[in-house]
């Protein structure tokens, strides 16, 4: 069977794509599941975070969108984590711009990966902090999106943007587009105006709000300047576990597309 495909995405700046998108990859390696992480963003945070110096890549995303490679030309291997990567670097900034006068500019992704998909049982894409040409390409790929947030005041307001654009995606771009589910991140149960908007997001989103919740966990915020998920750094952290959960609801999610 071929790969399912999500994309990571949330416009909002810092909510916890990156670090739900490497913890993730490296829960699902660590449960058996082939995965290839796709690195859609400039800033090449979840390229370093999985233990893959951007600097050092002689082939990023960035040829993938420009067909100069195919996937399995510019996929790295991250031995330590257990999952494929397909890196980004700045260089990926200019793609934007380069393909201003390309035809089907926002299908770039999709073609690549759908010659990669049979290597892979799970291919995750980490998105920007916008809805861009970039992120596009994220959701054109999608069969699903995963939508990481903090429980705060502004949570819900800020999802209106991402849903309309995820709906017109969905109808005019790529019919298999679905939210999966929200994920509630760096939560604290001691806060009581979390506890609020988490009941909130639950009676507003029912059963696409996903059962796992991810505490705030300094051990997360520590793995990445070691360059790996705090799943692979300290497997025995509150949070890593909590990925690796997610993971196991991820594999039961996918039981029922
Ligand atoms: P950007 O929009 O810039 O791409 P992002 O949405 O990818 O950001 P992250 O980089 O994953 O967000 O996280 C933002 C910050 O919060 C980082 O410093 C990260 O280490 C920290 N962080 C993420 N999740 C947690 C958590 N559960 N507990 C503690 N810190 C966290
Ligand atoms: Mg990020």
């Amino acid at each position: 069977m071929n790969a399912k495909i999500f994309c990571v995405a949330n416009q909002k700046g810092g909510v916890g794509k990156t670090t739900t998108t490497v913890n993730l990859a490296a829960g699902l390696a660590k449960v058996g599941q082939r995965v290839l992480m796709v690195d859609l963003d400039p800033q090449g945070n979840a390229t370093m975070g999985s233990g893959v110096d951007k600097r050092k890549l002689s082939l990023t995303v960035y040829d993938v969108l420009l067909e100069s490679a195919s996937v399995a030309e510019a996929r790295a291997r991250s031995e330590k984590c257990g999952y494929d990567v397909l890196g980004a670097n700045r260089e990926l900034a200019g793609a934007e711009v380069e393909l201003v006068h390309v035809e089907r500019r926002d299908q770039r992704l999709k073609q690549a990966l759908g010659a990669a998909a049979q290597d892979y049982d799970f291919i995750l894409i980490d998105c920007p902090p916008s809805l861009s040409m970039l992120t596009l390409n994220g959701l054109c790929s999608a069969h699903g999106v995963i939508v990481p947030m903090q429980c705060e005041y502004f949570a819900l307001e800020g999802l209106t943007d991402l849903v309309n654009t995820i709906k017109q995606v969905h109808a005019n771009m790529n019919k298999d587009l679905q939210i999966i589910g929200l994920l509630r991140v760096m939560f604290d149960p001691r806060i009581t105006l979390q506890q609020q908007v988490s009941d909130q997001l639950k009676s507003h989103f029912a059963e696409k709000v996903f059962d796992t919740v991810i505490p705030r966990n300094v051990r997360l915020a520590e793995a990445p300047s070691y360059g790996l998920p705090g799943v692979v750094f300290d497997p025995g952290a509150r949070g890593s576990q909590a990925y690796v959960e997610f993971a196991h609801e991820m594999v039961e999610r996918i039981k029922k597309m």
